[in-house]
């Protein structure tokens, strides 16, 4: 089942960073964040500004090469995944996914689309779009939360 929390519009990257970096100040760990949205349109923006509001004080940067990149510096541990480059969800268990989303830190997923069948039964979704028609730099963010899965 899926429940839309919020729907957030921001007109500019800070915006987006601001929204995130509050949400980031509320994560307690144990958390699983899905990040769903074209090239672009600002989950690594949003990635930050979370990694922000969970205290850490590394730079931030998409992890496209790595899979996953781990953040201790903060409240809790930040386990920041890019999968846009995963061949299939395989891969993501030899790079540990399972021990990261069953942690004590908060998990932030990018591409989380691709790697639906192996997400967990409760996770929140942020979607992000762009919408043209309200400016170059408008972006729609919608919160939802997933919950009661049924299990592939
Ligand atoms: P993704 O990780 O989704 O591929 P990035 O976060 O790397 O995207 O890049 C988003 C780009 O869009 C950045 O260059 C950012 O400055 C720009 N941008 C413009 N407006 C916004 C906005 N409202 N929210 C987030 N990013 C925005
Ligand atoms: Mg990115």
């Amino acid at each position: 089942m899926e429940e839309i929390t919020d729907i957030i519009e921001t007109e500019n990257d800070r915006e987006t960073y601001e929204t995130a970096r509050q949400m980031g100040e509320k994560a307690a760990g144990g958390e699983v964040i899905c990040l769903t949205g074209d090239l672009g349109t600002g989950k690594t923006v949003f990635a930050q500004g979370f990694a922000d509001g969970v205290g850490v004080t590394e730079s931030v940067n998409s992890p496209t090469f790595t899979i996953v990149q781990v953040y201790e510096s903060g409240r809790i541990p930040l386990y920041h995944f890019d999968v846009y480059r995963i061949g299939d969800s395989e891969e993501m268990f030899e790079v540990g996914f399972e021990e990261y989303v069953y942690g004590d830190g908060v998990t932030l997923i990018e591409w989380a689309e691709l790697i639906e069948d192996i997400l967990p039964k409760e996770y929140t979704r942020i979607l992000i779009e762009k919408d043209l028609s309200k400016g170059f730099d408008h972006r729609r963010i919608t919160i939802s939360k997933v919950y009661d899965r049924q299990s592939n």
